[in-house]
């Protein structure tokens, strides 16, 4: 169970998107009322098998009404699925704990190091890897970042820092600002990517305070959202997009494919060109972590491959988004190609 909260009372007042967040559905019976799902409850797993719900009502708000196969609900309510043995899917399938370089920090790939920013999230998506971390003990931002610049400053070699988690938006603008003015004493530092999916489920975190720190920092900027399906985006995500663009933020997506969410090459192409009118490329279509609970969400990558040629036969270029797997040990994301 997630126990990380952000119902911290040390937030200032001026942070008017924490009301949003704490006004969350978190009870899994209350978010079928609000769908009319009510025959529903009677399926669900004792204890929300293990992870607590967590969505934000605005993202409810997108859901439609009466609809058991919703995408945007598949992503949150919990199943009697998750429960069922699954062979193969363990609780590290990332091997995040083998590549923990420093209190937080995650350094696998050339260049780029991650920071575990946050422990919350402000949705708890039921086939993130994230249900079984242990987050009480690994937040780069505990102790003032102290660990994390420690170990920037004896590599050198890292010319981009990510802030994962977790969300990194979860944290108060003046937290994230307490980095990046000590991140002026590492030059190599270039460049500040953020792997963040508040821009989408809870756009109100887009505040003025946020793009005024954005538009204040002189890095280069990337913002990587993490949206599934076109259903996710609405005018306020598109407003909130727009005003990371002015900022000077790139904006890139990456996406889970997930059976019964967006495993459907139609709705593939749609989130697609939803992110193009939102000023976002897609990025990454990545193929699930194998986690315990989230079995019932794979997709094999025989069909990945046909939903990607799907894809590649009706989109430009430049809206493809590339199909890749992490696996443990691995330089860089793994491609999947046709055997
Ligand atoms: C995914 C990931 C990255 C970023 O990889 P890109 O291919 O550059 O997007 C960096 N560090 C870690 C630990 C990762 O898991
Ligand atoms: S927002 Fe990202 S990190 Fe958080 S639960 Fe969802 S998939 Fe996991």
């Amino acid at each position: 169970m997630i126990t990380a909260s952000p119902l911290s009372s040390q937030q200032p007042p001026s942070e008017d998107w924490r009301r949003h967040w704490r006004a969350s559905v978190t009870d899994a019976r209350e978010l079928l009322a609000l769908l009319d799902l009510h025959a529903l409850a009677d399926s669900l797993p004792a204890d929300d098998a293990g992870f607590a719900v967590r969505v934000p009502r605005g993202f409810v708000a997108r859901m439609r009404p009466g609809d058991p196969r919703d995408p945007l609900l598949l992503q949150v309510l919990p199943q009697l699925a998750e429960t069922a043995p699954a062979p193969g899917y363990t609780t590290d399938a990332v091997g995040d704990m083998d590549a923990r370089a420093a209190h937080g920090v995650l350094h696998k790939y050339h260049g780029r190091a991650l920071l575990i920013a946050s422990g919350a999230c402000a949705i708890n998506c039921r086939y993130c890897f994230r249900r079984h971390f242990p987050y009480g003990e690994e937040i780069a931002a505990a102790a003032g970042w102290r660990e994390a610049l420690a170990y920037l400053q004896t590599h050198p070699d890292v010319e981009e820092l990510i802030l994962s988690g977790g969300d990194p938006l979860a944290l108060s603008t003046a937290k994230l600002a307490e980095l990046t003015e000590r991140l002026r004493e590492l030059p190599h530092v270039r460049r500040l990517r953020l792997h963040t999916r508040l821009p989408v489920v809870l756009p109100e975190r887009i505040d003025d305070a946020l793009l005024r720190w954005l538009d204040g920092i002189d890095l280069q900027k990337v913002v990587i959202l993490h949206a599934n399906h076109a259903q996710e985006l609405d005018a306020h995500v598109e407003a909130a997009c727009r005003r990371l663009r002015d900022a000077g933020v790139t904006l890139l997506n990456q996406s889970v494919l997930l059976r019964g969410v967006n495993d459907d090459g139609d709705a593939l192409c749609a989130l697609s060109s939803r992110l193009f009118a939102c000023g976002v490329l897609p990025y990454y279509l990545h193929q699930l972590d194998r986690v315990q609970g989230a079995a019932h969400f794979e997709v094999d990558d025989a069909r990945a491959l046909d939903l990607v040629t799907h894809m590649r036969d009706r989109l430009p270029g430049f809206l493809l988004p590339r199909l890749v797997r992490e696996v443990a040990g691995d330089p860089a994301k793994r491609a999947i190609d046709r055997p």
